[in-house]
């Protein structure tokens, strides 16, 4: 079937359902064309807690899916592909959390929404790469756990004077890995006028050569609001997509082109039909734990739009 067929197909299957597609940034860009709502995790959770919609489909990966199984209990959450499982999350299980729980009883728990829910059960309060820093300071406790991501740890640490405690120690997401401040440099040698925007689960390395870190969603701000023509990105080049869709008359270069998240890239078009037409691979989070770990998201979504009304 040709991509136009397919289109077709999704977009009927779409209103016969009265579904909902989320596509996060890092997804193909003929997903990315077909979504009804594109974003980072901060927005997909916004967007699934408020959807006008019987049935969400969630293009991205597991922990995503889950978050928006959590807020929607009432709602079918299919995902087109169930092997989209984040490494980064599996790196966090529930009884590590108890472990550094029992070890630092006075601290708050902030786990990055970037967890299986089985994680969140556990946190005092998710965050995302766009939230950390503030959801950190909206807290009492000055000792705080902070996990899986060990950068973006690093970056929240320097934007407050709570002590930060990363879980586990090396928490990492293996495509930020990728970048080193090597080909930073370089980019910059040879594109002086270029912005440099790389995402805090980057190397602090990398981060320390960067004009912004920020989240894919405010890479999206800035590229609008910058005078710059040029820009340097850190971060899966699927990002790449939209930032040129959306700003025709500006320049994007990736910082590194092999910087492909494959679990994001299980979806396709076909799959994403599949998943409508058949109604497969519904995500479930059994309701005990999902009622546990909602709380956690719940608390960050509160104190993310306080911050955003103040
Ligand atoms: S880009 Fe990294 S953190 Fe995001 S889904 Fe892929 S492996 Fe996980």
């Amino acid at each position: 079937m040709d991509i136009a067929e397919l289109n077709r197909r999704i977009a009927e299957l779409k209103e016969r359902r009265g579904a909902a597609i989320l596509a996060h940034n890092y997804q193909r860009p003929e997903i990315q064309l077909i979504a009804d709502y594109i974003g980072d995790s901060l927005d997909l959770a916004r967007y699934s807690a408020k959807v006008d919609a019987d049935l969400i489909l969630l293009c991205g990966v597991n922990f995503m899916a889950e978050t928006a199984a959590l807020l929607n209990p009432d709602k079918t959450v299919l995902i087109p592909d169930p092997r989209a499982r984040c490494p980064m999350a599996a790196q966090l299980p529930a009884s590590a959390v108890r472990e550094a729980r029992k070890k630092h009883p006075q601290a708050a728990v902030v786990l990055y929404v970037n967890t299986l829910a089985e994680a969140k059960a556990e946190a005092d309060i998710a965050c995302t790469s766009a939230n950390a820093p503030q959801v950190v300071d909206g807290l009492d406790e000055e000792k705080i756990l902070f996990g899986p991501d060990r950068n973006l740890a690093w970056f929240t640490q320097r934007r407050t004077d709570k002590t930060i405690v990363p879980i586990p120690e090396n928490g990492h997401c293996y495509v930020h890995k990728m970048f080193t401040p090597a080909d930073i440099a370089l980019l910059k040698e040879k594109y002086p006028d270029g912005e440099v925007i790389v995402h805090p689960e980057c190397d602090p390395e990398v981060q320390q050569l960067a004009t912004h870190i920020c989240s894919t969603s405010q890479m999206l701000l800035r590229a609008r609001a910058s005078p710059a023509k040029r820009f340097i990105i850190g971060t899966e080049v699927g990002m790449l997509e939209r930032l040129r869709r959306e700003n025709p008359d500006k320049e994007f270069m990736p910082a590194l082109n092999s910087a492909i998240c494959e679990q994001m890239k299980k979806h396709t078009l076909q799959k994403v039909y599949l998943a409508l037409r058949d109604r497969k691979n519904e995500v479930h989070v059994p309701p005990k734990l999902a009622d546990r770990a909602r709380g956690a998201i719940e608390r960050m979504l509160e104190l993310s739009g306080r911050a955003t009304r103040d």
